[in-house]
């Protein structure tokens, strides 16, 4: 019978996303990748083209300074040539050639020194420093020639011109240097372009294939994109634990109902569902569980429905299934039943089967309203009657809508109530039957609301614990009734005060903190704050309740057990707990005396409470009888609108003084009367009978 586990259950728009974030990450490494690459690319392109350009540059200057060099070298060769052929023919011509080939020299110098180096200017300035001796030389020799004294030009010759030869070898020599540096120039340049020859092609492939990765990736991004905002767009209308459509969604499939029940004259039912004591699950086994079972529930409402109709959830524990077309009310009610009835079946949730009920409000359209606000209102108010009458199901009945509970839940805002200091407190006596004094107060709350008046917490504080606003309010209750406390002890005139816990406060870790932090605050001794918690309140979570109960006690503050006898708690559990004090039930109490099984509840529980070591106290105190029966049973405190209803902090001020005023015993006949008289005497008679 038990369901499968949550996952096959999980709506797929839950589990698409961590795939699309993983393709999401992946497509962003290979953009990365790709820049990379194609930035590496890139550098080696602008590198090989200046390499290149660089070497061609290099290898035409080395080239042209080679050349200049030759040139120089040939013009020595021809100035030594025309040397030789005028000492044999010495003509004007042949000196005229010599002369010409001398300024050649001199001219491929100066192109020299002025297109080279540092090193050619310095190697062109020692050759022109030799060239002057050199020229004086030549023109004695010519001179010697011309006279033909061939002796002095033999000694020129070997002796002076020799030098020449310098000149010539280190022209020559360089001009070899610079055809060496012209060819290693050219050879790199060569080995260059092979390079780029051969890896051109490669490139072009790489470049190929990343343009083509490019388009793959950026292909997936738009992929992912166009995911995303299909996603966003589900999301926008879905909730995100359970996948079912939310509120926005809800209110356009409805309008959409609407819109054709206008056009066709069908009517459109609307159920508004409430999971019952769902808080109590997540407060018992924690929200993980919580959360697995609110994803069940769609589905499992789901089963039993047409595909037309719509399944929501609004908030919370709350859903609302949207029925198009539905003939009647006695169909909607009718799905609701069905509804109610797959939900019987105990939820499976992490081996533990967890059982669920749920309060259904129904609504039709035309019928309950016109419109998806007005519908949705009245489905709740519909569900909250469910809920507080303990109905399963209730359909909108606009009688009902006056002073419900619902309505004052929805009209006044509680929290908004509490902001504006609406909510107030009544204080109710409490009185010890021995000597008649005043020894506590009760502080209870009220909501002093604008229009509806006072409103008594009955039918608040189910909607606070409800909503969660109950730590609030009872942090406002601790609040206002310890400033009370501060100001009657300024008045020299201490009292203990009670409040009032909820169960959802007594699970609360925060709260021992929170107390603690308010007596400083107030400057209130523990000692006279008692905190009242029912039975049902520890029992919801044992362990969780007992440990809160502790470091309450711990700080010095009293325990008190409400309405005790109401519920199943044994006083043999209560043991093992910090209690001081026991409240019995006001439903006994006011009854005692009427029902005797109810005087005999009412005295064992006082006996044997006494034999724990508790202190007693009876509310519903209506009668003098009841006193008079319960100082018999040798009961503690009375409490009771007999002594006083819950007053107003400034009129239980005037009620304690006009009793100061005219002290007054609980027992007008004194307690040794009672304690053996014949009233209790004679409750005991009809309980032994
Ligand atoms: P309770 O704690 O049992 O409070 C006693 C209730 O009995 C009060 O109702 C009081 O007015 C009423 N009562 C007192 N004497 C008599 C009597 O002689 N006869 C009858 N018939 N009733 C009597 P009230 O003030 O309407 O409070 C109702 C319940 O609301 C309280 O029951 C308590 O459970 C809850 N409550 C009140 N104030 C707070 C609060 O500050 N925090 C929380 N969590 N609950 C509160
Ligand atoms: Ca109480
Ligand atoms: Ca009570």
């Amino acid at each position: 019978m038990a369901k499968p586990a949550p996952d096959p259950e999980a709506p797929a728009g839950l589990q698409l996303r961590p795939s699309g974030e993983r393709s999401a990450r992946r497509s962003r490494i290979a953009s990365g990748v790709l820049v990379l690459l194609l930035l590496a690319l890139s550098v080696f392109a602008v590198w090989s083209s200046q390499a290149t350009s660089s070497a061609a540059s290099r290898a035409v200057a080395a080239n042209a300074m080679s050349d200049r060099y030759t040139e120089a070298a040939s013009a020595v060769a021809a100035e030594e040539l025309m040397e030789r052929k005028y000492r044999l023919e010495p003509r004007p011509e042949i000196r005229g050639l010599y002369d010409a080939s001398d300024a050649d020299f001199v001219a491929a110098l100066g192109r020299i020194r002025h297109q080279g180096d540092a090193g050619d200017r310095a190697f062109v300035d020692r050759v022109l420093a030799e060239h002057p001796g050199y020229l004086a030389a030549i023109d004695r020799m010519f001179a010697a020639v011309d006279r033909g004294d061939t002796a002095a030009v033999l000694l020129i010759d070997s002796g002076e011109v020799d030098p020449f030869v310098g000149i010539e070898k280190a022209v020559t020599e360089a001009a070899r240097h610079k055809n060496d540096i012209a060819l290693t120039e050219l050879a790199y340049l060569q080995r260059l372009e092979t390079l780029n020859r051969q890896l051109t092609p490669v490139l072009f492939l790489i470049g190929l294939a990343l343009a083509a990765l490019l388009v793959s990736i950026s292909r997936g991004h738009r992929r992912v994109l166009e995911d995303e905002g299909a996603r966003a767009v589900r999301d926008s209308l879905h909730d995100a634990l359970t996948g079912l459509p939310n509120r926005t969604l809800l209110a356009d499939r409805l309008g959409q109902a609407l819109r054709a029940d206008a056009r066709v004259g069908t009517a459109t039912g609307l159920l508004l569902l409430d999971l019952d004591r769902f808080k109590d699950i997540n407060d018992t086994f924690g929200h993980p569980y919580g959360d697995a079972l609110l994803t069940q529930v769609g589905p499992r409402l789901a089963g039993v429905l047409r595909d037309v109709d719509t399944v929501a959830r609004l908030a919370g524990d709350e859903f609302v299934v949207l029925l198009p077309e539905v003939g009647s009310i006695a169909d909607a009610t009718g799905v609701a039943a069905k509804l109610r009835a797959a939900l019987e079946t105990p939820f499976h949730v992490q081996g533990i089967d967890l059982d669920v009920e749920v309060s259904v409000g129904v609504v039709l359209s035309g019928e309950h309203g016109q419109d998806a606000t007005t519908l949705l209102k009245h489905a709740d108010i519909a569900m909250y009657a469910a809920k507080t009458q303990n109905l399963g199901m209730c359909v909108y009945d606009p009688a009902v809508d006056g002073h419900s509970p619902a309505k004052l839940a929805l009209l006044g805002d509680l929290r908004r109530a509490l902001d504006r200091g609406e909510l107030i407190l009544h204080y109710q006596p409490q009185l010890s039957i021995s000597t008649g004094d005043i020894v506590g107060a009760e502080a209870l709350v009220r909501w002093q609301h604008p229009e509806h008046g006072l409103v008594f917490p009955d039918e608040f504080i189910p909607v606070a614990e409800h909503t969660g606003l109950i730590g609030p309010l009872t942090r406002h209750v601790l609040d206002t009734a310890l400033a009370q406390a501060r100001t009657w002890s300024d008045a020299g005139r201490p009292l203990p005060v009670s409040v009032n816990l909820s169960a959802r406060n007594l699970l609360d870790q925060d709260l021992p903190g929170q107390v603690a932090a308010l007596l400083s605050a107030h400057g209130v001794p523990p000692e006279l704050l008692t905190l009242e918690v029912t039975e049902s309140a520890l029992m919801t979570e044992p362990a969780r309740a007992q440990k809160v109960l502790e470091q309450l006690s711990a700080l010095g503050i009293r325990i008190s057990i409400d309405d005790f006898g109401a519920g199943y708690t044994s006083l043999g559990q209560l043991k093992n707990l910090p209690v001081n004090e026991l409240k019995i039930d006001r439903s006994f109490v006011m009854t005692m005396i009427q029902d005797p099984n109810n005087a005999l509840i009412v005295q064992s529980l006082i006996n044997l409470g006494h034999d724990l070591g508790f202190t007693l106290v009876a509310e519903g105190v209506e009668t003098e009888q009841i006193i008079t029966t319960l100082a018999g049973f040798g009961c503690d405190v009375a409490q009771g609108y007999h002594l006083s209803r819950p007053i107003t902090a400034a009129a239980f001020d005037t009620w304690c003084t006009g009793r100061s005023m005219t002290p007054m015993p609980l027992l007008t006949s004194g307690s040794h009367f009672l304690a053996n008289g014949p009233a209790s005497g004679e409750v005991l008679t009809s309980l032994a009978t």
